[in-house]
């Protein structure tokens, strides 16, 4: 790794990336919301009980990377207004992700953060734009992804002069099938020891079951993690993209008052 900048500024203090008024990369972090947003009720409810339940970032999808070019696609801008308006009336900063370097710019105007999925770490185009924006960037791990990639990624962000990288491990594949993909907490410890970047752990995506996720952010926090990323549903049965792993507002907030309880042994 002696090739990256950014681990060679590994034992100089954490980045402390902004977004709004959270700072990521003290305490834990939690970011949570639908996987995509469907309609005003749906993101408004889900949003509210998030946030009741102690949510630091709403997320949300409007551009959906799907295996199927059938399945639903995302509402685009109609659904960057809405993230705009929810995040204003709970006052909590918004994430999506963006798939396409010519939504980076204009995205930015609508949403306080931007994410890069797993299936576009290594769109070297798309990381050079979101190098260029002027919002924090959460990059993703991809899914078949060495962490050397993983960071060489992070640097083209930096090398454009956007220093606000938060890494998110969401699991990779591996010959398992009973999860959705194999959840690497190894890649917490080792990025806080490579990297000056906060790293977050996604354990909706990286296990693709709801029994998983309250241990995996249970362990995500004992392993250092600044933060997780939990999929909630306000009806998971009903949701438009991974409902199998969509939480309830319920099991959501069960989850919270458990992970924070773990904090402070930590
Ligand atoms: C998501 O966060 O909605 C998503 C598609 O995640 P990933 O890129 O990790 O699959
Ligand atoms: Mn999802």
């Amino acid at each position: 790794m002696k090739d990256l900048k950014l681990t060679a500024l590994a034992d100089r203090g954490k980045t402390i990336v902004k977004t709004g008024k959270v700072e990521i990369g003290k305490g834990l972090v939690i970011i949570a919301g639908p996987c995509s947003v469907e309609n005003e009720r749906q993101l408004m409810e889900t949003t509210q009980k998030v946030k009741e339940a102690g949510a630091d970032i709403l997320r949300g999808g409007v551009f959906k990377p799907r295996t199927s070019p059938y399945a639903f696609q995302g509402l685009g801008l109609k659904g960057l207004k809405l993230l705009e308006k929810a995040g204003r009336e709970f006052d909590m900063p918004v994430v999506t992700e963006v798939l396409d370097t010519r939504d980076v710019s204009w995205v930015c105007e609508y949403v306080d953060m931007l994410q890069i999925g797993a299936r576009n770490m290594q769109n070297f185009s798309l990381l050079k734009e979101a190098g260029k924006a002027n919002k924090p960037v959460l990059l993703k791990r991809g899914m078949h992804s060495t962490l050397h990639e993983w960071l060489n990624c992070a640097e083209y962000i930096l090398h454009e002069g956007n220093p606000d990288v938060v890494l998110c491990e969401r699991g990779i594949r591996t010959f398992e099938t009973y999860t959705r993909n194999t959840l690497d907490l190894s890649a917490i410890p080792s990025c806080q020891e490579l990297t000056h970047l906060p790293v977050l752990v996604d354990p909706s995506h990286g296990t693709g079951r709801k029994s998983l996720i309250e241990p995996m952010c249970l362990a995500s926090a004992a392993a250092g993690a600044d933060g997780i990323v939990v999929e909630v549903h306000i009806r998971p049965e009903e949701a438009l993209s991974d409902k199998e792993q969509s939480l309830t507002p319920g099991e959501f907030a069960a989850i919270v008052k458990k992970v924070r309880r773990l904090q402070e042994f930590l």
